[in-house]
C-alpha cells in the first residue's frame, strides 16, 4: 500500500485524493495540501520517507496533518 510521503499515512490508490509523479515513481496523497507540500520540495519528503519508513507508530508530529483543513 502506498504511503503519503508528507504525513506518512497509508493511502489506498483508489481513494487517494491526489498523486504526483516524481523520478518515475508515483506518490499518493491524502489531501491536496499534502501534494502541494510534496511538489514544493519532493526531495525532502522522499528523504524523510526513506529515513523513517512506513513503520506504524512512527508518524511524525512535526507536521500538522492537513486532513481537517478542507478548503473549498
Ligand atoms: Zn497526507
Amino acid at each position: 500500500m502506498p504511503i503519503d510521503p508528507v504525513c506518512r499515512m497509508m493511502i489506498e490508490e483508489n481513494t487517494a485524493v491526489a498523486s504526483s509523479d516524481y523520478q518515475g515513481k508515483t506518490y499518493y496523497f491524502c489531501a491536496a495540501s499534502c501534494k502541494k507540500s510534496f511538489d514544493d520540495d519532493p526531495e525532502r519528503f522522499i528523504l524523510e520517507l526513506s529515513r523513517y519508513g512506513s513503520q506504524p507508530g512512527q508518524h511524525p508530529r512535526r507536521w500538522l496533518h492537513p486532513f481537517a483543513r478542507k478548503k473549498d
